[in-house]
């Protein structure tokens, strides 16, 4: 784990949204002002901007550089909330071994980032509602020794699932918020661009491991 596996993620997520451009504008438009893909994107074509320097970083400054570049890139809500999930995760690596547990403390710790910079933990129907539980499920599966390849296969399906459950969710944070009861009915787009990003992150690293 390095920088080059950091862009790698990168690059796995960036395709991924890429695909799904057109549906999370969509859910964006239905419930936001439209731009969260397009925040994203321009996010990830920054990172993609400076690959020769992520790579050539360690796994943490890596992920430091990339929030980095995330922060003064990707605007809206959504800007300032990856921020904190690249920056929480890299400062969890100067306590935490690059081993399985290791990993499990370096996500919660940005999901607990986001949770802080954005106050918002499950059910006000948010990109948190797929973050929280995956994070919870890293860490049981990390600490009862699942392997890598387990923990790999096993958040994606969770992270589908808590996005999934969105749909129904009355939205109290965030742009949605201001559409009431309206929000129902349709699935948050901060939830599916998590879901899709984590879906694509763990496909990627599986093949690392196959
Ligand atoms: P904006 O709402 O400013 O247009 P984006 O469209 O980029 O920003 O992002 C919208 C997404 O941000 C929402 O779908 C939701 O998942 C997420 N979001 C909004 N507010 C919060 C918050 N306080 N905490 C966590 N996620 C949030
Ligand atoms: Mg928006």
């Amino acid at each position: 784990m390095n920088g080059k596996t950091v862009m790698a993620c990168i690059d796995a997520a960036y395709a991924s949204l890429k695909e799904h451009t057109d549906e999370i504008a969509l859910l964006d438009q239905q419930i936001g002002d439209g731009d969260h893909i397009f925040n994203l994107l321009r996010g990830m074509e920054a990172l993609l901007a400076v690959r020769t320097e992520i790579e050539s970083e360690a796994f943490g400054p890596a992920l430091d550089l990339a929030a980095g570049k995330v922060l003064s890139t990707v605007g809206g809500s959504s800007g300032p909330l990856f921020y904190s999930l690249l920056s929480g995760m890299s400062k969890a690596t100067a306590d935490n071994a690059m081993d399985v547990g290791g990993f499990a403390r370096f996500f919660s710790a940005g999901v607990d980032a986001v949770s802080q910079r954005g106050k918002t933990g499950v059910g006000s129907k948010t990109m948190m509602d797929v973050l929280i539980p995956v994070a919870r499920r890293f860490d049981e599966l990390a600490a009862v020794g699942a392997s890598a390849r387990m923990i790999l296969d096993a958040l994606p399906p969770v992270a589908e699932e808590n996005m999934l459950a969105t749909r129904d969710m009355l939205a109290t944070k965030g742009r949605a918020s201001f559409l009431g009861e309206r929000s129902r009915g349709h699935i948050d787009p901060g939830a599916r661009s998590s879901q899709i990003m984590i879906a694509a992150v763990c496909a990627r690293l599986a093949q690392n491991r196959a």
